[in-house]
C-alpha cells in the first residue's frame, strides 16, 4: 500500500522509558508507521542544553533506543536515527536562525518556562532551540509532524521559518510540514497527581521486570479519601482505575467500576489485578527488548544505518538550500 507521506518525530535521549513515554509517544510512533514513511530521531544536540554532563548520553540514547525498537519501531521500513550522526542539522539551523527575528524566540512561553527552570545556565542554545527542531523537521522532507494540541505552536513556528527562508531565497526547497493533531495521553504517576516524569520518581519503567512492575504498582496512590477497606471508593479520581481502563478486559474494568463504590474489593486486590495485566501486556516487549539488549552492536548498527539514510535524504536537501542561497 501506498504511504500517505513522510513522518518525522523526535525526543530526547531520556534513557530507560516509562509507561508515560510509552501511552504518550511510542505506541503512536509504531501506529503511524502502517500508513506514513517515518523518520524518528534521537535528539542529543538538542539534550545538550540542559544536561549537566554528556557521561549518560549515549548510555541514555542506547537504552531510549532498545525501548523504541522493543516497542515496535521497524528499522527496516522507517528511519531511526540519532540527530547528531546527521551534521548537516547544524548547518541548515545556521542557515534558518539568519531569517529568524530574535523577538519571535524570546517570545516563546517554552523559553521563557526554560529560563525560570535553569536561571544559572540561560545558553544559546534554549534560544534557539525552535530553530534547531524546525531545521531537524524540513531536513528529511517531512510532510507531517504528530503533536499534541500543546506543542502546535511549535510547528507553527517551524512552518513560519520556512515560509521567510523560502521567499526570502526565492526558493522552494523547503517543504512546510503539516501537523496530525494526536490525542497526546496524559499519564498521571504513581503519586496519583502529576505527570509521570523520571524527575519526579512517579514512573513506571517499561524495562523493569515482573516483579519489579508488581511493587511499583504497589506504591500507587488510589482514591485518598479511602482510608479503609470497608470504605466505598471511587474510581473516577483513582489513577489505579485509569489505568485499568487502558489495560485490562472491560468486564473486569465494570467489575472494578460497580464494586469499588460499594467497597466489594479493595485496593491491593485492585492494584495486583492491573500489576498482572499490564505485566501481561509488557511480557513480549520484555522479551524483545533482553533480544536486542544480548546484541548491542547490531542496535548501534541500527542507528547507524538510519543515520546513513537520514543524511541522504539531507544531504539532496542542503544542495537545493544551497543552491538557493548561492553558496558553493
Ligand atoms: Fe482505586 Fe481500585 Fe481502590 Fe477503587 S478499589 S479506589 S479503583 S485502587
Amino acid at each position: 500500500m501506498a504511504k500517505k507521506g513522510r513522518v518525522f518525530s523526535g525526543a530526547r535521549p531520556t534513557g530507560r522509558q516509562h509507561l508515560g513515554n510509552y501511552l504518550g509517544a511510542i505506541q503512536n510512533y509504531v501506529d503511524l508507521q502502517k500508513e506514513y514513511d517515518c523518520v524518528y530521531c534521537i535528539v542529543d544536540v538538542h539534550a545538550l542544553t540542559t544536561v549537566e554532563t554528556t557521561q549518560e548520553l549515549q548510555q541514555n540514547t542506547f537504552e531510549m533506543a532498545l525501548d523504541w525498537l522493543a516497542a515496535g519501531i521497524r528499522p527496516d521500513e522507517s528511519i531511526l536515527f540519532v540527530q547528531s550522526h546527521v551534521p548537516e542539522v547544524m548547518e541548515l539551523h545556521t542557515y534558518l536562525s539568519m531569517v529568524t527575528p530574535l523577538g519571535k524566540l524570546t517570545d516563546l512561553p517554552t523559553f521563557k518556562e526554560k529560563i525560570r527552570q535553569q536561571p544559572e545556565n540561560v545558553n544559546y542554545g534554549l534560544l534557539g532551540y525552535p530553530v534547531l527542531m524546525t531545521a531537524d523537521i524540513v531536513l528529511y522532507k517531512t510532510d507531517i509532524v504528530p503533536v499534541g494540541i500543546d506543542q502546535a505552536p511549535h510547528i507553527e513556528f517551524a512552518r513560519e521559518t520556512v515560509r521567510s527562508f523560502n521567499y526570502r531565497f526565492g526558493t522552494k526547497a523547503l517543504i512546510e510540514p503539516d501537523v496530525k493533531h494526536t490525542e497526546v495521553k496524559k499519564v498521571v504517576g504513581i503519586d496519583g497527581k502529576d505527570k509521570m516524569s523520571k524527575s519526579l520518581n512517579n514512573h513506571i519503567e517499561l524495562a523493569l521486570t515482573a516483579e519489579e512492575t508488581t511493587k511499583r504498582v504497589r506504591e500507587m496512590v488510589t482514591d485518598p479519601a479511602r482510608m479503609r477497606k470497608t470504605d466505598p471508593g471511587n474510581p473516577d479520581i483513582c489513577n489505579v482505575f485509569t489505568m485499568h481502563k487502558i489495560f485490562s478486559e472491560k468486564e473486569e474494568v465494570d467489575m472494578i467500576n460497580t464494586e469499588c463504590r460499594k467497597a466489594g474489593i479493595g485496593c491491593v486486590d485492585c492494584k495486583l489485578r492491573f500489576a498482572g495485566n499490564l505485566n501481561k501486556h509488557l511480557e513480549p516487549f520484555r522479551a524483545k527488548r533482553a533480544d536486542f539488549a544480548s546484541r548491542p552492536a547490531e542496535v548501534q548498527e541500527i542507528l547507524v544505518d538510519g543515520g546513513k539514510r537520514a543524511r541522504a535524504i539531507a544531504q539532496d536537501v542542503m544542495k537545493e538550500v544551497r543552491a538557493a542561497m548561492k553558496l558553493p
